[in-house]
């Protein structure tokens, strides 16, 4: 089936598609009510394993009657603790992390995501990455601070050796410079040659 491609979330879940298999491991760093962890849950099947990190207590709630309702609460660790403590709770070596930054709506706009432990989620990200896996991260510049949030990824997602990762942006230039980006970060496997058509 066609995945919708009309918003940063689509694009995310394309890579996604792409890239997890049955039995992966992989992290939702911001799970909110739960939309970006029950696609990765449909993704690694029931041998696989998810696991899902937010600080509000409600969206996870949310989270956890969505995942219920469609089967996959089993494969799921749901995680009231920050992204920022994510190599603490992660076994890794894991295929995907997701990122999907800002404010969850319909809840508390206040409860938004910050540079300091987006970065420090992002640095553990990377370790807890197997070659070939990728960092995906939906980024939001509507809202107070979601620019400069914004601007600490880009800043350290490039800083990252191109050797060794290959990183994009991509963004929706025919609609407002404020619409949600995607940043995707793949971490290369050692001594594969680009393939040149
Ligand atoms: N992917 C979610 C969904 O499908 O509903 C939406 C995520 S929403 C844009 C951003 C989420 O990040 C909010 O639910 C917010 O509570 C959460 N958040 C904020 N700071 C966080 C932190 N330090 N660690 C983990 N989650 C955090």
């Amino acid at each position: 089936s066609y995945i919708d491609m009309r918003g940063a979330v689509g694009l995310t879940h394309l890579f996604l598609r792409e890239r997890v298999a049955l039995g992966d491991r992989v992290v939702d760093a911001t799970c909110g009510n739960g939309q970006d962890t029950l696609f990765l849950a449909r993704l690694v099947g029931p041998l696989g394993m998810v696991w899902a990190f937010d600080v509000q207590e409600e969206a996870l709630a949310k989270a956890r009657t969505h995942l219920s309702e469609a089967g996959c609460l089993s494969r799921v660790k749901l995680l009231q603790a920050g992204h920022e403590q994510l190599a603490a709770h992660v076994e890794g070596p894991v295929q995907a992390v997701v990122f999907n930054l800002g404010y969850l709506p319909g809840s508390d706009k206040a409860c938004i995501t910050l540079p300091e432990t987006t970065l420090a989620a992002l640095k553990q990200s990377e370790t807890v990455l197997f070659p070939g896996g990728i960092i995906v991260i939906a980024v939001y510049t509507g809202h107070p601070g979601g620019r400069e949030e914004g601007a600490a990824v880009e800043q350290w997602v490039a800083s990252l050796p191109y050797q060794s990762y290959s990183v994009w942006c991509s963004r929706q230039i025919n609609r407002p410079s404020t619409v949600p980006y995607v940043i995707v970060v793949e971490k290369l496997v050692p001594g594969e040659q680009c393939g040149q058509p």
